[in-house]
């Protein structure tokens, strides 16, 4: 992805995964009042119609998205934002 140059969040496509690919995740722990989320780079095993199972340090993790790790990581885009500029018309 990249950033717009507008309003400098994220534009673009994010890049496609496939299993067996490296990919940035999110962990959750806790529960509760005591949520902490991480970003952890693992390795895609399984695409699931509801998420992904990704192994990281021989444990596998479930995870809601993923991201490539040159793409900004779901915290990121979650903190950052999508860019909603108008698109050029001649920029399909
Ligand atoms: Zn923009």
């Amino acid at each position: 992805m990249q950033r717009c140059e507008t309003c400098h969040r994220f534009c673009g496509e994010p890049r496609q995964q496939q299993v067996g690919d490296m990919v940035d995740f999110t962990i959750v722990r806790g529960n509760g009042r005591t949520r902490k989320v991480s970003v952890r780079t693992g390795k895609l095993m399984l695409i699931k119609e509801d998420g992904f199972s990704v192994i990281y340090r021989g444990t596998v993790y479930h995870s809601d998205a993923v991201s490539h790790p040159d793409d900004p990581s779901p915290l990121t885009l979650a903190f950052v934002g999508l860019c909603a500029c108008p698109r050029e018309a001649s920029h399909p």
